[in-house]
């Protein structure tokens, strides 16, 4: 296809505004795909993904569309992941292709995600058309939702266009939106190949899968090409584009977008962002921009039943075939036994990962807290990369920490701001910037990421009775006051329980530590201290007491079966429960304990 008659594009929205109906209309009216085999939301395809109403890998497919001027163009959608977690995925993906719609809820209005995702697309340069979905819904109010489109993001509004994506209205006006309002890719057929390696996935059949936006140069089969960050060489052994249907092709040519396999092992081998080239004349500089994207959230996952550690290596070595940005090492503690110190993107990347080990593979896991990476400066001038809290050094050698920092954008309605202003300082936020638009207040953070990695959504959520919506971009590591907190348990200290805390809070979260356990452990037949620590020091401390009777004691008589019912109940609940010492624990305190509210 010549370039004049290719219109690249993403499509960018918050959560449940609508990019994967809109898609599937797109899709749909082209007929690309027979109505038979159109599915509901064709491009969301992973189980966690539908359920949970996000896209988290980036899909693409490629739409023929007769335009009524007559000519036939080429419509290449990169769907992009919508989640914060994902965004150097979704700022690559931006980079191969040249416009995005812009879907808004005109019921909603922009929310945090809508500003993240389509400042990205700024960045790229991109054309914008803004598109208001759902007008069908009586609540619909698209005049106030362009001018809200104009005051916060500051792109023209005037034209948008007035979609339902549910009932196919606005539909044709959008697919001549993309052939006339979003340039034409530009690239040349003759220059050394340069295609940018946008995302790539496992697939059990093919092995390796990459997706590619050629740039310049034309890429064939059989062509031996090399990925210009790893040096490494593969023969091209197909290519072909996705309608959505993997469908093989004789060539892609400049501005076109399509897939290449090429006996490629790992998912690791392929950079996104990388550079695909010829081996031979090939081009001489990458393409723009390239960093690898690194794990920023570390946890610990440990099967519940030690014997299935084996099962939960062969699953997790499984799921990072697919899934390069996960990491994962072997990981001992004392209280857990064996298990994995896993990093992920995010929040929301660990909580998918963590899913699918055990809906996919049936594991039972205990996950402790997460955590960040702290930059340790030792007093010998040393520096320390910290992943887990159990192994910070002992604190008379350190001479400071550092920890990393987020901006951190919320956008709420006006009757929540004193709710929501009160946790950002709660969790020593430094507040950047409060604006009004219409009756949301959009405010601007500096928070710790440790402070968010835990429970902040989920008590963001609650306070505003989910009205709220936040999006978050790591802004660098600063130094503050931390210090280790260990919680000891029958005098002993509980490894997967120790966590880095800011000094002058340290009382207080270990105050709430030692009761939460309190509650969380079941009594034992003697009394169990529990105390908070830091360094040699208690800070904090109850007692559980001890038992006093045999739970059967509460049985009258000689009921024999009521009385092996009671002990199998205890049983099975013992299987959740981890031997510490001499204490139970079971495996839900690791992380209720850590939960603050
Ligand atoms: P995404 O998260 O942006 O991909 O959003 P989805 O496409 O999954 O849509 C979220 C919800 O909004 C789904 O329940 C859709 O059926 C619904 N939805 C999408 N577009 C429309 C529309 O134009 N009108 C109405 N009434 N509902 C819509
Ligand atoms: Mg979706």
């Amino acid at each position: 296809t010549d370039l004049a008659h290719i219109r690249n594009f993403s499509i960018v929205a918050h959560i449940d505004h609508g990019k994967s109906t809109l898609a599937d209309r797109l899709i749909q009216s082209t007929n690309t795909v027979s109505e038979r085999e159109m599915k509901e939301q064709l491009l969301d395809a992973m189980d966690i993904e539908r359920e949970r109403g996000i896209t988290i890998k980036a899909n693409t497919v490629r739409i023929e569309y007769i335009a009524d001027n007559g000519e036939q163009y080429v419509l290449n959608l990169i769907d992009t992941p919508g989640h914060v977690d994902f965004a150097y995925e979704v700022s690559r993906s931006m980079r191969a292709v040249e416009g995005s719609l812009l879907v808004v809820d005109s019921t909603q209005g922009v929310e945090a995600q809508t500003l993240a995702n389509v400042y990205q697309a700024i960045d790229a340069d991109h054309e914008i058309v803004p598109v208001l979905n759902k007008i069908d819904l009586p609540a619909s109010e698209p005049e106030r939702v362009k001018e809200q489109i104009e005051d916060v993001i500051g792109i023209d509004a005037e034209h948008a266009l007035l979609v339902s994506a549910k009932s196919g209205l606005g539909i044709k006006e959008t697919l001549e939106a993309i052939v006339h309002r979003l340039p034409a890719p530009t690239g040349e057929r003759d220059a050394p190949l340069k295609a940018m390696l946008v995302d790539s996935w496992y697939d059990a059949y093919l092995g390796v899968v990459v997706l590619v936006r050629i740039m310049d140069g034309v890429l064939k089969k059989g062509d031996k090409i090399k990925m210009m960050q790893t040096g490494a060489t593969y023969p091209v052994d197909r290519i072909g584009v996705f309608r959505p249907a993997m469908q093989n092709v004789d060539e892609l040519g400049p501005g076109e977008i399509g897939f290449l396999t090429a006996q490629i092992k790992q998912v690791r081998d392929t950079k996104v962002g990388d550079t695909i080239t010829h081996e031979k004349k090939g081009a001489e500089k990458p393409l723009p921009g390239f960093k690898p994207s690194v794990p920023v959230v570390f946890c610990g996952l440990f099967p519940v039943d030690s014997a299935e550690f084996e099962d939960l290596r062969d699953a997790i070595e499984k799921l990072a075939l697919n899934d390069a940005s996960f990491s994962y090492e072997m990981e001992t503690s004392a209280a857990l036994g064996f298990g994995f110190r896993c990093g992920f993107l995010g929040l929301l990347h660990l909580e998918v990962i963590r899913d699918r080990l055990e809906r996919e593979y049936d594991i039972e896991l205990i996950t402790t807290a997460p955590s960040v990476i702290y930059h340790v400066y030792m007093k010998d001038d040393t520096k320390i990369d910290l992943h887990n809290p159990a192994d910070m050094p002992d604190m008379s050698k350190v001479d400071h920490v550092e920890e990393p920092r987020i901006k951190a954008t919320i956008l709420v309605p006006d009757e929540y701001l004193g709710d929501v202003l009160k946790l950002c300082q709660d969790r020593r936020g430094l507040q950047l910037d409060l604006t009004y638009a219409g009756n949301r207040a959009m405010v601007v953070y500096d928070l710790p990421l440790n402070e968010v990695v835990f429970d902040f959504y989920d008590r963001l959520k609650s306070v505003t009775k989910g009205y709220a919506s936040f999006d978050y971009q790591m802004i660098g590591y600063r130094e503050d006051n931390l210090v280790r907190m260990s919680i000891l348990v029958n005098d002993e200290a509980v490894d997967a329980l120790s966590m880095l805390v800011h000094r002058d809070r340290a009382e207080m979260r270990g105050r709430a530590m030692c009761e939460k356990l309190k509650e969380l452990i079941p009594r034992h037949m003697f009394k169990i201290p529990i105390q908070a620590a830091i360094g040699g020091k208690v800070i904090a401390r109850e007692t559980l007491s001890a038992m006093r009777k045999d739970v059967t004691a509460k049985c009258y008589g000689g009921d024999a079966t009521r009385k092996k019912k009671l002990l199998e109940k205890q049983k099975a609940g013992k299987k959740k429960m981890r031997q510490f010492g001499k204490v139970e624990i079971p495996q839900e305190a690791f992380i209720s304990a850590l939960k603050m509210d």
